[in-house]
């Protein structure tokens, strides 16, 4: 008797509970500027799930996902779960017409104008715009710039006769100073040790500069005297000295008015233990007050990235790799934040987790897969070698590589990469990503895919 009460104890604890739940859209009564939007939710699959009485597949594990047409104004939807009803109000905003597009124009000053960079990290960009990949440099603050136009939010950057550049008009002071007198690089040392190649730039006070990676490295500085078009280019070749065409991470920064340009060495590998001793940053996206995306039975994005973080630090350490994580607990850690701690540690690789969403437009039943994010270039292959190992050893599908403008690949220390896993709002792959057995699978094949990367 004592058994078979323990045996329905156990029954009971152990059913998968499938409340009937909707986790998008957030509240009962919002407004959604989308000409669709989806429900995400979960509900129990034996009983029958419709949106205004047409019926919705749900996932075993009781997931679902389901898309809307959204008329202007107020849209009603009734969900019916078995017995249940949750009745949901979106209203889509009604297009406002009249008022005409004016694109921001160039002006151009009739006399230059000097600045400082006002603020750490300032990009240099190749466009007027604050998005997309047109990233030349990052300045740390006080960096003297000649301005000679505008254009909406951004300042147009002088960096010789034929060459432009453009800064936002909050990472930049007014300044009257020396510009007139151009800089002057005067000599340069070159520092050899085990981990870098590095140079040292003496120069007369602090100037643009520019690093273009590659086979051959170029160094630029801007606003150079006796220099064709003001500017000096050092160049260094990578690939000829390292015996590699991998780039591995570089840096370049003021220190004083010396310009300090370090680029690292190629590690010497052990083939049978290829990731002894490799300094790997692990960043699970996320945490605190910021959960990310909700999955469709409700896990949260936070919770997910930081589970396979920690499982992939496992695995990484028993590999023999140094591990350094941005985050080990559920708080809340800033975008910069989290680079510095993997650039304080020397990483030479830096790992993001995520877990994908999509906007309204979007369906999220036709969109699956793990998708790998890169910036610089020199992270592409690791990029395309963990995405593979990922797609075979998982399962995933292949929702490809991409080149993005995202704060965590942004970093040019470290090879860096943010892995969105699968997408949580896809009921497929919520699936995986709410099991523990795919989450540690998840480990072994990103750690794969670095060690392919390293040996291949
Ligand atoms: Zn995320």
């Amino acid at each position: 008797m004592k058994k078979l009460f323990y045996l329905l104890f156990v029954l009971l604890i152990c059913r998968p509970v499938f409340a009937f739940d909707v986790v998008y859209p957030h509240k009962q009564n919002v407004t959604i500027n989308s000409p669709s939007t989806f429900f995400i939710g979960s509900s129990n699959p034996k009983e029958t799930l419709t949106v205004n009485g047409a019926s919705v597949t749900v996932h075993p594990s009781g997931g679902f996902a389901y898309v809307v047409v959204l008329e202007e104004g107020e849209n009603k939807f009734v969900l019916q779960s078995g017995n249940e009803l949750k009745t949901f109000i979106i209203n889509r905003p009604k297009k406002v017409t009249g008022g005409v597009y004016v694109p921001p124009k160039l002006i151009e000053y009739e006399a230059r104008r000097k600045f400082l960079t006002s603020v750490d990290n300032a990009p240099l960009r190749t466009t007027p715009v604050d998005a997309g990949i047109n990233r030349m440099s990052h300045f740390q603050e006080d960096i003297p710039l000649i301005i000679d136009g505008e254009k909406s939010n951004f300042y147009r950057v002088v960096l010789g006769e034929n060459k432009k550049a453009w800064i936002s008009k909050t990472n930049v002071k007014a300044f009257e100073g020396y510009l007139n007198s151009p800089a002057e690089v005067k000599s340069y040392e070159t520092i050899e040790d085990n981990d870098y190649f590095k140079f040292i730039f003496h120069l007369d006070k602090k100037t643009p500069f520019e690093i273009i990676e590659g086979e051959t490295f170029y160094l630029k500085f801007y606003n150079v005297k006796d220099c064709p078009d003001n500017t000096y280019v050092f160049s260094f070749p990578y690939s000829e000295s390292s015996g590699t065409q991998k780039i591995i991470g570089y840096s370049g920064f003021y220190d004083g008015d010396d310009f300090v340009f370090k680029i690292r060495k190629f590690p010497a590998i052990e083939k049978k233990h290829p990731l002894k001793n490799i300094t790997i940053a692990v960043d699970a996206g996320h945490g605190g007050r910021e959960s990310g995306a909700i999955g469709c039975c409700g896990d949260k994005e936070k919770d997910i990235t930081l589970a396979i973080s920690k499982e992939l630090e496992q695995e990484l350490k028993a590999r023999g790799a140094k591990v350094v994580m941005t985050r080990k607990d559920d708080s809340y850690v800033g975008l910069r934040e989290r680079v510095d701690i993997a650039n304080e540690n020397d990483a030479m690789f830096l790992i993001s987790i995520h877990g994908n969403s999509l906007p309204d437009s979007a369906d999220p039943n036709k969109h699956r897969g793990t998708s790998i994010y890169f910036y610089y270039n020199q992270a592409k292959l690791l990029a395309a070698n963990v995405l593979v190992s990922m797609n075979k050893q998982l399962g995933t599908q292949n929702d490809n590589i991409r080149q993005g403008s995202l704060a965590l690949v942004r970093n040019t220390n470290a090879l860096s990469i943010l892995i969105e896993v699968a997408y949580l709002i896809n009921p497929e792959d919520n699936a995986m990503l709410i099991d523990p057995k795919f989450r540690k699978k998840c480990a072994k094949a990103i750690a794969d895919g670095i060690k392919n990367y390293l040996l291949n």
